[in-house]
């Protein structure tokens, strides 16, 4: 006996579809694309459980996609033979709507159309792309492993709520029906289907298989047959010879693997011999995803061995500085029960590990040396999304550190109206003055403060460029780099300010005087301001303000001092 459950989705739900079908419309056919991508996610999700529990496979080891059609009922049907979901995990899954970040991500919108369109891709909405199309879904799995009355039947017309319902279910999987939406008949076509699925999942590794139509003379239509035929290529994209490869297929596996509606910003596929041989297929999005300092995100790169699926956001496959990274490593030589745990120790991980740094950073690389417009564009949006990010390499990765501060970029006094970093180390070194020995640093909390600060006076009357960092991640990065190619980071803001060959003689020679003439001041304002301050000097730093603070050269710069404190350290 089975009752059916009502059951609502969270309060954001109703506006989130809403929004989501209307600025998605004009792409409708993707709703396709993304059942598709989630019924693969399934299968890989079977195979890898299936290497430790084969009864899971219940004698049915030949996984695939199905797509069929009925005109007259006037559904789609996707159904695959992956894992499948219990009753609770349709609730987590199928039933709550946006995991984390609801709140921002409805926060950020912006009620442009265009702009808004862009958050629902990065947000990802996957499964509910098929209320483009549908006025009514009805999804219906059976996980592997349950018996076949454990099957669940959920069902949505995407308004709020949602009913829940234990039925029967013979095959192990999903079955996802779509009731279309007046107006959507165009879709219940063998052609157009096919051809969708050609389109954008052309790059699934398993068969998706419709059935085959043939054309009838005596009804004047096309009939469809109870032969199946294989409607994409069905191996798995990155094996193939980089040639072999469309632009277009890149980008949508990469979508497929990124979770992301929106292409990438650049990609790099390598193949790997030697004692380690993999294959990398790995991609930087064009956008940083809501949870990139959330330390719970999700979705980094896959691992595969010999083409089958291990697992999702292996963190050991790339080093946290490059979270942003999207794609697969699938390795010949480890072995197939691999867990997490072995990763962990594993030498052959570090291996593949430091080889797809390499990879990735080169391509960074390639993007800012491009004399492109487009490419030049291409690493300002790079810089943009992952700037801040990548400067925590500077500490987290040793081996790496020049190549990664190489990459960075800055605001500088050199360009005063400069918003956007553009300023690279090398740009600094080139620019410096015959006797300047160091590069020169302000930290503040926001570009304007760092702008005014009072260290800069004689910076600018020297005509001496100084770097505004003005990032949380700055403090971290210039505790971390106290050199550049021989070249030491100083903080105007701390100690003596030993300008060294760029203070001439005449100024060294006033600067003396005048601590001499000033002795009675300075040590009285010392005394009256006692344990507050540890010095209290004559400077030829200020050209305007009267008077500033400065750090010991060994001491916190008052702006880490700030931030500890926010932090309440
Ligand atoms: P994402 O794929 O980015 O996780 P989706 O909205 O596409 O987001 O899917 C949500 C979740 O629903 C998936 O992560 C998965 O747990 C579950 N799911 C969706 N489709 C299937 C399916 N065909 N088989 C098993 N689980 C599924
Ligand atoms: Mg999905």
């Amino acid at each position: 006996e089975t009752t059916k459950e009502h059951m609502s989705f969270q309060a954001e739900a109703k506006q989130l579809l809403k929004l989501m079908i209307h600025s998605l419309y004009s792409n409708k056919e993707i709703f396709l694309r993304e059942l598709i991508s989630n019924a693969s996610d399934a299968a890989d999700k079977l195979r890898f459980e299936g290497l430790t529990d084969s009864a899971l496979y219940e004698s049915d080891s030949e996984l695939k996609i199905r797509v069929s059609y009925n005109a007259d009922d006037r559904t789609i049907t996707i159904a695959d033979n992956g894992i499948g979901m219990s009753r609770q995990e349709v609730i987590d899954h199928i039933g709550t709507i946006a995991k984390s970040g609801t709140r921002e991500f409805f926060n950020s919108l912006t009620g442009d159309q265009a702009k808004d369109t862009h958050l629902i891709g990065q947000f990802g909405v996957g499964f509910y792309s098929a209320f483009i199309v549908a006025d009514k879904v009805t999804l219906i799995t059976r996980r592997a492993g349950l018996t076949v009355e454990h099957g669940v039947c959920w069902e949505s017309s995407g308004e709020g709520e949602y009913t829940l319902e234990t039925v029967e279910k013979e095959m192990r999987g999903t079955e996802i029906i779509l009731h279309l939406r007046q107006d959507e008949d165009e879709l219940l076509n063998g052609h157009r289907l096919r051809s969708i699925i050609r389109k954008y999942s052309d790059h699934i590794t398993l068969p998706i298989v419709m059935k085959k139509e043939e054309w009838s003379q005596e009804d004047n239509k096309n009939n469809i047959t109870d032969e199946d035929e294989t409607i994409n290529q069905a191996s798995a994209l990155w094996t193939r010879a980089k040639n072999e490869i469309t632009p277009e297929q890149y980008n949508e596996f990469y979508k497929h693997v990124g979770h992301d509606f929106e292409p990438p910003l650049a990609y790099v596929h390598a193949r790997v011999e030697g004692k380690q041989e993999y294959i990398q297929l790995l991609y930087i999005p064009s956008r940083a995803p809501f949870d990139m300092f959330d330390r719970e995100h999700r979705h980094g790169v896959k691992l595969y061995v010999q083409r089958v699926f291990i697992m999702d956001d292996a963190e050991k496959l790339l080093p946290n500085y490059l979270r942003f990274v999207r794609g697969i490593i699938d390795s010949n030589n480890l072995p197939l029960n691999v867990s997490r745990e072995i990763l962990q120790e594993s030498k052959d991980i570090e291996t593949i590990r430091a080889g797809a740094v390499k990879k990735v950073l080169g391509l960074i690389e390639e993007l800012s040396n491009s004399e492109e417009e487009a490419g030049k564009e291409k690493f300002k949006t790079f810089y943009r999304e992952f700037g801040q990010v990548l400067k925590e390499g500077v500490g987290e990765d040793y081996s790496n550190r020049e190549r990664i501060a190489k990459l960075l970029r800055f605001i500088s006094t050199h360009n005063e109206a400069a918003d956007e970093p553009a300023v690279s180390l090398n740009d600094y070194i080139g620019r410096m003055k015959a006797g300047q020995e160091k590069i020169y640093y302000v930290t503040a909390d926001n570009l304007k403060a760092a702008r005014s600060s009072p260290h800069l006076e004689v910076f600018r009357k020297k005509d001496i460029e100084v770097l505004l960092l003005c990032e949380r991640v700055d403090e971290w990065l210039v505790t971390n780099l106290a050199q550049f190619e021989g070249k030491s980071l100083q903080s105007v803001a701390k100690g003596s300010l030993d300008l060294g060959d760029l203070e001439d003689e005449v100024e060294k020679q006033e600067r003396e005087k005048e601590t001499d003439e000033y002795r009675d001041l300075t040590e009285r304002m010392k005394s009256v301001l006692d344990e507050q301050v540890k010095d209290v000097r004559v400077t030829l730093r200020l050209t305007e303000s009267p008077a500033c603070l400065v750090a010991d050269t060994h001491d916190m710069s008052g702006n880490l001092e700030r931030l500890l404190k926010s932090a309440g350290q």
